[in-house]
């Protein structure tokens, strides 16, 4: 049984996040989506929030589960999971620079190693970032999110 762990912070998921995701459920029998809660800026969305749109998100993809993070190492948790791979989608090579290194890292630290997709074209320009950005100044991101995220985001308008 392979089995994949896709990390992030996931605040909030968006397009891009989900079709990485389920092409990852393609490639490996399981998929953990692991949302960390380690962020350096405070989040717009708890780590049980950001779960439970997730979860709501993949309840209807076979093989696709979400759990919490923890603030210990990826690589500790891929372990205790029992995880293959990593999985990481690339938007362009400045996500490259950043992902490599870290990539590198985890292999030394456990023989880990990071699966690399390329984001697809129709996902580039998306961050979780621009995503709450455009949503604050009154823009719909409706288009750019899944159901679970904008319910969430239309209630913080109201
Ligand atoms: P971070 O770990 O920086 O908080 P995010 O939660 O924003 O990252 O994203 C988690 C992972 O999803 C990233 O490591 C990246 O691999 C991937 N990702 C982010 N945005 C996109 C996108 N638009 N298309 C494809 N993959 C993406």
């Amino acid at each position: 049984m392979q089995l994949a762990v896709c990390p992030g912070s996931f605040d909030p998921l968006h397009n891009g996040h989900v079709e990485i995701i389920a092409r990852a459920s393609n490639l490996f029998d399981e998929v953990i989506v692991a949302v960390s809660s380690n962020m350096h800026k405070k989040p717009m969305f708890s780590v049980e929030e950001r779960i439970a749109m997730a979860q709501e998100t993949f309840s209807y993809v076979r093989g696709v589960s979400v759990k919490p993070l923890g603030s210990g190492l990826l690589t500790d948790f891929c372990k205790e999971v029992g995880a293959n791979a990593l999985v990481k989608g690339l938007r362009d090579p400045k996500d490259l620079g950043y992902e490599s290194p870290m990539a590198t890292m985890n292999r030394h630290l456990s023989g880990l190693e990071t699966v690399f997709l390329a984001a697809d074209g129709r996902y580039t320009h998306l961050s979780s970032t621009l995503v709450k950005e455009v949503h604050t100044l009154g823009g719909d991101v409706a288009e750019f999110i899944p159901r679970a995220v904008q319910r969430r985001l239309q209630d913080r308008r109201r």
